[in-house]
């Protein structure tokens, strides 16, 4: 099923003229619980990866003193989404119970040292993805992190890399993955991708100070949050990005090159927010419960970075620097 965004509830274009040339193409991906292979654009869903090489690993370590075994988080992610289709009062099972409890934390000695394989966040084939940046002859972009996420510097180790789909001639199999990760929220669980571009503004702080004054008055005035319209929330492709909670503020990061990047990847929260003033929720889940904010069990990417989203950028320069990644406050 594809996924379609309505036409905006508001033309902030039409309310702040200053934003007409600021407009730039977004791909909301609309993650959706589901079985992808290898061959299919996926979160958290198995990559090409060619025989002969290395899967990569994060040898850093780890000051955790709990871990979750990352089988038992996958039991109880199956068990969840059986249950939502299942009436209360049969629920759990002594078995189930047992499912549930498997996946509790455990106590381990701190750090963790144990080399941890990296987990598949995202891989996006270029013809399903309208605007991926690609190198010349790659038409594939894979995204995978370490399940220990918070690392002294507090950025997840991210491993970027592109190819080119037709040069992967024998698969890695079985992916080497770790036996035990930091928290269940880490583990992307299996989604299909449903891409549509879509156009969005900057957020408020990437704004030219005469345009974010008015949006400030124009805020107060009517009571409407700016950035719910502007801005697509959810997991995204390219666009405007948000705004780094750390470092230059309101500005992208810059390479080590010295040059501006630009928005690449978004591991961001939910959809849509609960009353979606800002009209984001795909006409095709009307039907979605209202006071969600965040798409249920079993219909999305599961992961919760509590209130921050991941933000992904590459530099212009060359697919060869190492991409950056930052952390952002959602500001919604
Ligand atoms: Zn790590
Ligand atoms: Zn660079």
């Amino acid at each position: 099923m594809t996924r379609t965004t309505p036409p905006r509830p508001l033309d902030l274009a039409a309310v702040f003229p200053e934003l007409a040339g600021l407009s730039r193409s977004v791909t909301r991906l609309h993650s959706r619980s589901g079985m992808p292979t290898v061959g299919d654009s996926s979160v958290g869903g198995p990559l090409l990866w060619p025989q002969e090489e290395p899967w990569p690993t994060c040898t850093r370590s780890h000051e955790v003193y709990e871990v979750v075994e990352l089988e038992a988080v996958r039991a109880e992610y199956r068990l969840m989404v059986a249950r939502s289709s299942r009436p209360e009062d049969e629920w759990p099972t002594p078995e189930e119970q047992a499912i549930l409890e498997r996946s509790d934390p455990k106590m381990i000695p701190s750090p963790y040292t144990d080399p941890v394989p990296l987990l598949p966040v995202a891989q996006l084939y270029a013809r399903d993805v309208p605007g991926l940046p690609c190198p010349e002859g790659a038409d594939l972009l894979q995204i995978l992190w370490c399940p220990f996420i918070d690392h002294d510097d507090g950025i997840p180790a991210i491993h970027v890399c592109w190819r080119s789909a037709g040069q992967v001639t024998a698969l890695l199999s079985p992916l080497p993955e770790p036996p035990v990760i930091e928290r269940e929220d880490y583990w992307p669980a299996p989604c299909v991708l449903h891409p549509e571009q879509v156009s969005e503004y900057p957020a408020p702080p990437q704004l030219p100070a005469e345009v974010r004054a008015r949006v400030d008055a124009w805020q107060e005035d009517t009571g409407r949050y700016y950035i719910q319209f502007a801005v697509a929330p959810g997991w995204k492709i390219g666009g405007w990005g948000a705004v780094p909670s750390d470092g230059d503020y309101g500005n992208p990061p810059r390479c080590g090159c010295g040059a501006v990047t630009a928005p690449l990847f978004t591991i961001g929260l939910g959809e849509w927010n609960g009353g979606d003033e800002g009209g984001w929720r795909p006409l095709e889940d009307a039907d979605a419960d209202e006071r969600r904010c965040y798409p249920a069990v079993g219909d999305g990417p599961m992961i919760d970075l509590g209130d921050e989203q991941l933000q992904i950028y590459y530099c212009p320069q060359s697919y060869e620097h190492p991409p950056v990644t930052v952390r952002v406050y959602q500001t919604l």
